[in-house]
């Protein structure tokens, strides 16, 4: 229904920061624009995947489509029904029926420029609003914070959209607006892995000049954070060692989420989504006693509250998209590597050509002298040099690369990205901490993606809390899987309560002990580091711009 190559509407139609167009734009629009079964594949875009019908130039799903043409088009009656016969075919559903998105995927250009909103920080809640007053007023009324002088948020900014703009009706979802579409980044675009075509000689990276000489000094001032870092944050995770002499830039981008033109992965992703829904579904038929030894940390102490689906499910959503990362992060690497081992397979023999050539030579370089060159930067040297293949995880997601691949039927691809995530999780490490692949990703994950610096404590908690969350969701599936919960009995939740004490209780060498007790301690942290803080509610521009809000809705309101 869009139309690649089509017109799109004048930029002056283009939405105000609400996403309402002025009543001047209104004006100009309904006398420019008549909108007619012939061009209302301009001026309308259909969404399949979420059943919406958007009008572009008002940049909302449509609810009344004749009703919207009426009111807000001026069309006459008779192409009025033209259009909405046109249209007949494109099935809708209500508001409420509708999906959101999942969380963080670029923002949809028919709904114009995403507004600002906030985030709940308390792990496992997320409200979102683009209100900050009511950001404060849930904070405060659900989890009894207080500003202070030295703790004055317990949120932080998103970028967001939302199909429905009627009073009500919004309903938004978080976007990655900041990362792809700023104009400083817009020429940053990177393709990762593309498996039908792969060729890692083929990653693009055209990032502009002075992007680079910026983003080098980033990275570099990086490994220097330990010395400065006052909080010991980075002194218990380890993170400026473990990644010393690495480009964050690189695998922060190797971590990402893929991209519109990469099926493969975004297949795998879709995959993952279904497997960590499937596991939250399981966890309704668990016995509660099973389910609070799951949420708890202890050792020797069940949870108060069972482990249950979160109540938000763009928590889950968000939570689960860590995963996907990690998953994504993973294939990239098995990528890359294969595509290294090829190479030195086919040894220098056939060094006369080009592209053999220019592979060599970005493996040879040193990856901050590489940005000037020409041949294709090698993103995933590090992430390959980093990356701890143990056991049989490189068979096993293998298999999971095999299932997308070959198009597996849904149960048996799930299947085996379970066994992957078993190999992942069900591991002990003692003191090698970054032997274990999981928390070998969480200091990729650490790296902010778009400042790439190393997240602090109460920038990092709350990714930390999904990660956990996903685990704990992960580990029930994995030793008493939902379809067989009729056959399940005491020895099975004998074996249960040992696979459980052994892998995902706090103070047992697991991967999970080790997230547990960072979680713990990057708690501590953030609310001491708040408590050090230098900024308070004197500051004039924190006045000015929560003075300024209700002027701005007022304003906008009465236009
Ligand atoms: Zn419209
Ligand atoms: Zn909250």
């Amino acid at each position: 229904m869009a139309g690649s190559g089509r017109k799109t509407p004048p930029q002056e139609l283009q939405t105000s920061q609400l996403g309402q167009p002025s009543r001047e734009q209104r004006n100009t629009l309904t006398e420019n624009i008549q909108v007619t079964a012939q061009n209302a594949d301009e001026v309308f875009e259909y969404l399949p995947r979420y059943k919406v019908l958007v009008c572009k130039t008002h940049r909302y799903a449509v609810r009344d489509l004749d009703e919207h043409l009426k009111r807000l088009h001026k069309t006459a009656i008779a192409e009025r029904r033209a259009i909405t016969s046109h249209f007949a075919d494109c099935e809708r559903i209500g508001h409420a029926q509708v999906t959101l998105p999942p969380p963080l995927e670029p923002p949809f250009d028919c709904l114009g420029t995403p507004k600002r909103a906030y985030i709940c920080e308390e792990p496992e809640c997320e409200e979102l609003s683009t209100s900050r007053d009511a950001i404060r007023i849930h904070c405060n009324k659900k989890h009894d914070w207080r500003s202070t002088p030295d703790q004055r948020t317990y949120w932080h900014e998103v970028w967001v959209q939302t199909f429905f703009n009627a009073a009500g009706l919004q309903r938004y979802f978080t976007v990655d607006y900041e990362t792809a579409f700023s104009p400083r980044k817009r020429g940053g675009r990177v393709v990762i892995l593309d498996t039908a075509n792969s060729r890692l000689g083929n990653v693009v990276t055209d990032w502009d000049e002075i992007d680079k000489k910026h983003l080098k000094s980033l990275a570099i001032a990086d490994r220097e954070v330990a010395k400065t870092d006052h909080t010991l944050w980075f002194k218990r995770n380890e993170w400026p060692e473990h990644l010393a002499s690495s480009n964050l830039r690189h695998l922060s981008l190797a971590s990402r989420l893929p991209g519109k033109e990469d099926r493969a992965l975004q297949e795998a992703v879709e995959v993952n989504k279904a497997l960590i829904e499937s596991c939250v579904a399981g966890l309704r038929t668990l016995d509660r006693e099973t389910r609070r030894w799951l949420r708890s940390a202890k050792l020797s102490e069940p949870d108060q509250r069972p482990l249950a689906r979160l109540q938000n499910p763009e928590s889950q959503q968000r939570y689960t998209s860590y995963m996907s990362r990690l998953l994504c992060y993973s294939l990239r690497v098995l990528q890359s590597q294969r595509e290294q081992e090829t190479q030195h397979d086919e040894g220098i023999g056939s060094a006369s050509s080009d592209e053999s050539a220019d592979d060599r030579r970005s493996e040879d370089s040193v990856v901050d002298e590489g940005y000037g060159s020409q041949a294709g930067i090698d993103v995933f040297k590090d992430a390959r040099r980093l990356y701890p293949w143990q056991g049989r995880q490189r068979q096993l997601l293998e298999r999971v690369q095999e299932s997308i691949t070959y198009g597996w039927i849904d149960g048996a691809q799930q299947e085996a990205l379970l066994q992957w995530y078993e190999s992942i999780i069900f591991q002990h490490v003692r003191g090698e901490t970054f032997k274990s692949v999981v928390l070998h990703f969480l200091a990729v994950l650490g790296i902010h993606e778009e400042e790439f610096r190393l997240r602090q404590a109460n920038d990092f908690s709350y990714m930390l809390a999904g990660v956990v969350y996903c685990t704990r969701v992960l580990g029930a599936e994995i030793i008493l899987p939902a379809r067989e919960r009729d056959e399940q009995d005491e020895a099975d939740d004998k074996r249960f309560r040992q696979s459980r004490d052994e892998h995902l209780s706090d103070g047992t060498f697991s991967v999970m002990s080790k997230m547990l007790s960072l979680l713990a301690y990057g708690k501590s942290i953030a609310l001491r580091h708040n408590n050090a803080g230098t900024m308070s509610f004197s500051d004039p521009a924190l006045l000015l711009s929560t003075a300024l809000l209700p002027l701005q809705v007022r304003s906008l309101l009465s236009s």
